[in-house]
């Protein structure tokens, strides 16, 4: 037995007690949020009536730099946290790469994503207010099964709208929903007004985000003692995800390097930013270099090819205008087996940092990114979450790079998530019948 450690622990007294929240950091902030009707600047108390009230005070705080982790959340995190930083010798083997290779494994959350790390203040924060009722949308369900969790741990009620197509097609994330106490609904549904006017007009409506987006937020408007809840895109979601980059830049400290690349996959940016923000403080405030890359799929690919303005978060329009790269809230994603990078916009501070040029984007082919999964999962024991594999074929890129200079960089990706319940999937690729998309602009596009 070599003496070469594959994995790297932090004791629970070590887990952070804090969030970095980079807004206080940034040069440029993000700008504001605006109301659509009157393109007046929002404020913390105008989002009140849907999300609890400490969840808007950490969206729109650009001071504090670290936000306590409440007590209750931290010992909630203990039940899976810290998640291992692991050395990836087998991939580098396969590869035959002289990089350094690590990724921080957020698949061990009880859920198999990094969603709960979100979802437990989020439930933690709405009991603390006297909420009763907890409302989301979700699509393949990762999210959903997270919120689920985390509102029974609170004595919450949870209402979860599933985008109908997936309600059908993902049975067991409705299951595992189902498992915790979670009242889930197909949508669009006919127990609100937006879902019966949506199933009027057009009654085989499959359901997308915006369908679901739209009834949860009816839900929790007409609903006394009920709040509405976000798995991505806002920041104060990404704030909480940043106990993976701190957790990260201990253990790395503890594996002796420190990386020249950041590598996640991209949704609406939560997981891509939790890994990332505590690694670019550093750039931003002691001049290191290190690269910071998001990994989107070619079929919605906001980051690469969107443009960077004023629009909605969802598509019937009901949210704030948020400034942030886009392809339009119309624009309706391809559909890829990545369930939770299918989304039209990026948050606001991955946004600006792209526009400022502090991060990078790349964008990867269906068919490329379960090649990628399934070399990392021969070679690490792992089969990785379809969003999940998109960080990963942008890490073969970056190691395939080394191999031809002979650099021995060091890159850390995050593995958001494991994919045991996305097998028919991989199903799919092993018949060759998965597609490659090209991005057709939306009509809302301009
Ligand atoms: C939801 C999800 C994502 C994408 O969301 P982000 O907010 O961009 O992180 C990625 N991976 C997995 C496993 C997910 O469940």
């Amino acid at each position: 037995m070599s003496n070469k450690i594959k994995r790297f622990f932090l004791p629970e007294s070590e887990i952070p007690t804090q969030w970095y929240n980079i807004q206080a950091d940034m040069v440029n902030k993000p700008l504001p949020p605006l109301n659509p009707a009157t393109k007046e600047v929002l404020k913390p108390e105008d989002l009140f009536p849907i999300f609890a009230e400490e969840l808007c005070r950490q969206e729109f705080d650009q001071t504090h730099r670290w936000i306590d982790i409440p007590e209750e959340v931290r010992d909630m995190y203990k039940y899976y946290r810290s998640t291992p930083l692991v050395r990836a010798y087998g991939l580098e083997k396969a590869l035959g790469t002289p990089a350094h290779i690590y990724f921080k494994n957020e698949s061990v959350s009880p859920m198999g994503s990094h969603k709960l790390n979100s979802a437990i203040p989020q439930a933690y924060y709405c009991k603390q207010e006297g909420v009763k009722n907890v409302t989301t949308e979700t699509g393949a369900g990762q999210w959903g099964a997270s919120l689920a969790y985390a509102a029974k741990l609170f004595g919450l009620e949870a209402a979860v709208y599933q985008v109908k197509i997936s309600y059908e097609q993902k049975p067991y994330r409705r299951s595992i929903m189902q498992t915790f106490g979670a009242q889930v609904t197909a949508s669009p549904s006919m127990s609100t007004r937006a879902g019966k006017d949506i199933l009027t007009a057009t009654p085989s409506h499959q359901g997308s985000l915006g369908t679901a987006i739209s009834e949860a937020i009816e839900l929790a408007t007409t609903t006394p003692n009920c709040k509405y809840t976000l798995g991505s895109v806002l920041s104060h979601v990404t704030l909480h995800q940043t106990v993976i980059g701190l957790e990260a830049e201990k253990q790395m400290k503890m594996a002796g390097e420190y990386p020249d690349i950041v590598i996640a996959c991209f949704g609406g940016g939560s997981n891509f930013g939790g890994m990332s923000f505590p690694f670019l403080r550093h750039n931003i405030l002691e001049g290191k270099k290190t690269r910071f890359i998001a990994a989107e799929p070619a079929s919605c690919p906001k980051l690469t090819k969107g443009e960077f303005r004023y629009d909605f978060g969802d598509e019937a329009g009901y949210t704030p205008l948020l400034p942030m790269f886009t392809l339009g809230h119309k624009f309706t994603p391809a559909n890829i087996h990545a369930g939770g990078l299918r989304y039209h916009g990026a948050g606001v501070i991955v946004s600006q940092l792209l526009k400022d040029k502090l991060i990078e984007a790349v964008d990867i082919q269906q068919i490329e990114a379960f090649n990628a999964g399934v070399i990392f999962a021969r070679a690490e024991g792992i089969i990785p979450a379809p969003e999940s594999c998109h960080a990963i074929a942008a890490t073969i890129n970056e190691a395939n790079k080394c191999k031809e200079t002979g650099e021995e960089k060091v890159i850390l990706f995050n593995l958001s998530g494991h994919g045991l319940i996305d097998m028919s999937a991989y199903d799919n690729y092993f018949a060759g019948n998965l597609v490659n998309y090209s991005y057709e602009p939306g009509e809302n596009a301009k």
